[in-house]
């Protein structure tokens, strides 16, 4: 007997899911919990994903045998980070459902057509991304405007947590970064005086019906997602409607399916920038897990099989501390030693939340885990997450 549920519009229980990492991983969890399978197509051995999967092809994103044997399993595909192949996406899309699409994953990739996207919705949004220049050849560098100085490097294409970007203060040393950067296509952007960050999650369905979660206000340390607070502390009602609403309007224009989020940039004036977007769950939805009812996994997981979309109240405030490598090493011996974060202690704290990822290999700056704090109020969750840090070093 086949004791899998059956969904009306999946023809296999086993969901296709291109990429290993951590969101691969939650969203297995996720997956499972509702009676799917996963497969999971990642070249690496030991990947998080691949350790919870039901199966593992192990091959290149783009290994036509690879992409084969995942589509002769599952008739719906989803991804788990931007920069797979468009065109693996395109190929699955020739005999099953794949949500995001390709087209609108390959808009996220690069940034340049990413802040085309962004001007393009202006004017219903009303939100434009922060000036910037396209450098394609070192000839664009003449064409540069004083403006934009000092301003932010940034690769077009294959950045994340802050890699490939370069603070620049002059065109002097704009020539310098670009040059090291072996001229790949870049984007200048000003740099804005940011007064807090914000970002948007939202979800659209296969039937077109589109939730938007409440708006999570991020705090980044060296380029990289350090804790989310949801409740926003800063945003004002007006600007969470803002960027609510442009959300739910980027999502429609492209007809997304999925899970998609957008950041933002709320100034020191009180206007609003839009920042990038990620065509998948993202860190700073991880709360989701723990404070509301339907998470950004479940919730992409509903949307690759045409299921309607869940709820997206949060039923507690919450704080989400990302967990980076850095925690496993002593940084006061020469040798860099290894050391093991102190779990028990963090697990006393009675709202922590702990979620590890299962990664072979700690390393400085990679994601490891993260931590929800979960209270009855924002100021237990807050002053809890402040005891997390401490205990962690
Ligand atoms: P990534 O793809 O690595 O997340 P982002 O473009 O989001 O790259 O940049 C990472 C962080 O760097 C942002 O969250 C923000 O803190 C800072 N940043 C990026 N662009 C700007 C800008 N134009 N002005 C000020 N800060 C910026
Ligand atoms: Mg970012």
């Amino acid at each position: 007997i086949n004791n899998s549920p059956q969904f009306p519009n999946t023809e296999s229980s086993m969901l296709g899911m291109v990429g290993g990492g951590q969101l691969g991983r939650m969203f297995v969890h996720e997956a499972q919990a509702l009676g799917f399978k996963v497969m999971v197509l990642e070249p690496e051995v030991g990947s998080p994903a691949a350790h919870a999967a039901d199966a593992h092809v192990q091959a290149a994103y783009d290994d036509a045998a690879g992409l084969q044997q995942l589509a002769d399993a599952c008739s719906s595909f989803t991804t788990e980070f931007e920069n797979v192949p468009a065109a693996s996406l395109a190929k699955l899309a020739e005999t099953g459902f794949v949500a995001p699409s390709a087209d609108c994953v390959s808009i996220a990739q690069d940034r340049i057509e990413e802040k085309a996207f962004f001007t393009r919705c202006a004017p219903q949004t009303g939100i434009l991304p922060a000036p910037h220049a396209i450098l394609r050849t070192a000839d664009d560098l003449n064409h540069v405007s004083a403006d934009l100085f000092p301003g932010i490097l940034k690769t077009a294409r294959m950045g994340y947590d802050g890699k490939g970007q370069v603070r620049v203060k002059s065109i002097e040393e704009l020539r310098a970064a670009f040059a090291n950067l072996n001229d790949v296509v870049c984007v200048l952007e000003k740099m804005l005086p940011l007064a807090y960050e914000v970002s948007v999650l939202v979800a659209r369905g296969a039937d077109g019906q589109a939730v938007v979660y409440p708006i999570a206000e991020n705090v980044h340390r060296d380029g990289i997602l350090f804790t989310t607070t949801v409740p926003s502390p800063h945003v004002s009602a007006e600007a969470a409607l803002k960027t609510q609403n442009a959300a739910l309007k980027l999502i429609a224009d492209i007809n997304y399916v999925g899970v998609l989020c957008i950041e933002f940039f709320v100034l020191q004036d009180g206007s609003v920038v839009v920042n990038e977007m990620a065509p998948r769950p993202h860190n700073s939805g991880h709360y989701t897990i723990d404070a509301c009812v339907t998470s950004q996994f479940a919730q992409q997981v509903r949307a690759m099989a045409r299921l309607p979309l869940g709820d997206v109240r949060q039923h507690s405030p919450c704080v989400m501390l990302n967990i980076l490598g850095d925690i496993w090493f002593d940084g006061t011996t020469e040798q860099d030693k290894e050391r093991q974060p102190a779990w028990d202690k963090v697990l006393a704290l009675p709202s922590a939340h702990l979620h590890l990822y299962g990664k072979a290999e700690a390393r400085r700056a990679r994601k490891m885990g993260h931590i929800t704090f979960i209270a009855p109020t924002l100021e237990q969750a807050q002053d809890e997450m402040r005891q997390a840090c401490e205990i962690l070093g």
